[in-house]
């Protein structure tokens, strides 16, 4: 979601006259944009604003975004005053009023800029510049001559940040966010704090998006959200309301449109809808990432996941008796407070009974102002860090036996670049799963051609083909 808010903001400034450059040193204006949802996220996000300290007498303006942004607000002043912007990403809609105030206030201080300002972009941050606005979306203070504006107070805004000037980076695979923020309030997890409250676009503007893209020549489309399958149409007309199953019909129907995901769905709101959806339109990807976070009842409780086991395995029923094989994947959580060894064994034999086709796993983090920060986090780092690495070594035998399985057949792979290296093609098939592939000289295809692909080899996490010519 970071890397599409990233092209949102990039695409919005573009438009209001910025120009992306490549470096630090290039810009006039460096957004840093951040994510906190793990980790001691804060404390590397400090680090690099200290990197860029020295860059200030230059004239260069620093803005921080996103959920760091949100989280420290103006503690960030605080510890690197040359910082001039903190905004969550709720705020992002109001970015150009905001841009504009910092401007004006340069103008005010005359601080020499250039007329075409360069924007710069770091790591998994964005752009910046231009209008301006009050509380509610940015306030601007002038104290000892340094201008701070800050957009930090929109979380209960029912409004998204839709921007018709995304800078997509890739011509072929785009995303379309549906739903922003989330109401579940998970006990370890900080996006309802960062990200505010859920809020929908409308089905009618995210199909006008998708239609777009196609006549664009985009011909792969990922939904997003926190969790897109919360999705609640807004639309004024009750008629016209679409369940989320139905938008994502809707959007593998617009013609050109080939391969549709979603990303990311919740347990809770996972309706058998979706798979019949799948099995009707043979444009949505056999793919579902359905985040878990423990087998055992007892833990998904201390989480306040609002699921039990049983109810999560139901769901994945629904998906196994679909028409096409859908490859299913997961998010674990090892060392969640309290969680025991007995617990541990049930996510273990989660793996095994499901057959996921990738496990992103992590070790709980304790995060600010979250419920389970006053659990005792009693599982030293060591013992999460065993569990971890149990848990990806049976994980990695159950990817080895499911990836053999494609050894022989066919797939369609829409092609993502050239190895050179290796002389190799990589492709991405349906189940998102990556398919590297050689073919003769001949052939040369084409980033974002759909290619069929003979599986001749399996690694744990990629497969091996020849193209079919
Ligand atoms: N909305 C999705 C859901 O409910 O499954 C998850 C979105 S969250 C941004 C991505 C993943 O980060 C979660 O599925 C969880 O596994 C992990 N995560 C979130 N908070 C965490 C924490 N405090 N410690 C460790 N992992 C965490
Ligand atoms: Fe975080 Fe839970 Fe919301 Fe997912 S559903 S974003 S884990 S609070």
């Amino acid at each position: 979601m970071n890397v599409h808010d990233s092209e949102k903001v990039i695409g919005t400034l573009v438009q209001e006259g910025y120009r992306q450059v490549e470096s630090v040193e290039q810009a006039d204006l460096v957004l840093y944009n951040t994510c906190s949802i793990r980790d001691k996220a804060e404390q590397k996000v400090f680090n690099r604003l200290s990197d860029y300290k020295k860059y200030k007498k230059q004239g260069k303006t620093f803005g921080v975004l996103g959920c760091v942004a949100q989280q420290e607000g103006e503690k960030i002043f605080e510890r690197a005053p040359y910082v001039s912007l903190v905004a969550g990403s709720a705020s992002y809609r109001n970015l150009p009023q905001m841009l504009r105030q910092l401007e004006e206030a340069a103008v005010a201080r005359e601080i020499p800029r250039p007329a075409d300002e360069d924007a710069g972009l770091r790591d998994d941050a964005s752009v910046g510049m231009s209008p301006g606005n009050t509380r509610g979306s940015g306030l601007a203070t002038r104290d000892s001559g340094l201008v701070r504006i800050t957009g930090l107070d929109d979380r209960e805004t029912d409004k998204c940040f839709e921007t018709e000037f995304t800078a997509r980076s890739n011509p072929h695979r785009g995303y379309i966010t549906i739903i922003e923020g989330c109401d579940k309030f998970c006990a370890y997890c900080v996006v309802p704090y960062t990200r505010g409250k859920e809020r929908s676009r409308t089905s009618e503007s995210v199909l006008a998006e998708a239609r777009q893209m196609a006549d664009l020549g985009y011909t792969e489309i990922q939904l997003l959200g926190q969790n897109v399958n919360s999705y609640k149409d807004p639309a004024g007309n009750s008629s016209a309301r679409k369940t989320f199953a139905e938008l994502l019909a809707a959007v593998g129907e617009v013609p050109g449109i080939r391969r549709v995901r979603f990303t990311t769905s919740h347990p809770r709101d996972f309706g058998r809808d979706i798979v019949d959806a799948i099995d009707a339109v043979p444009a949505l990807c056999d793919h579902v990432h359905l985040p878990v976070q423990s087998g055992s009842t007892r833990v998904l409780d201390a989480m306040q996941r609002l699921y039990t086991r049983e109810q999560y395995l139901e769901r994945i029923a629904w998906m196994k008796a679909a028409k096409r094989e859908i490859s299913i994947t997961t998010d674990v959580i090892v060392g969640f407070p309290g969680e025991t060894e007995s617990d541990f064994a049930q996510t273990l034999d989660l793996l095994d009974e499901v057959g996921y086709d990738a496990v992103f796993a992590f070790k709980y983090s304790p995060r600010p102002n979250t419920p389970s920060l006053k659990l005792d986090d009693a599982i030293p780092d060591t013992e999460k860090a065993r569990r971890l690495e149990v848990l990806m070594a049976r994980q990695r035998e159950i990817q080895i036996e499911r990836y053999k399985k494609y050894v022989g057949t066919q797939c369609e792979v829409m092609v993502e670049g050239r190895n050179e290296a290796r002389s190799q093609w990589i492709g991405r098939t349906t189940h998102n799963k990556t398919l590297n592939f050689t073919a003769p000289q001949t052939a040369n295809p084409k980033p974002g051609a759909y290619v069929r692909v003979t599986v001749t080899n399996s690694f744990p996490n990629s497969l091996l083909g020849e193209l079919v010519v």
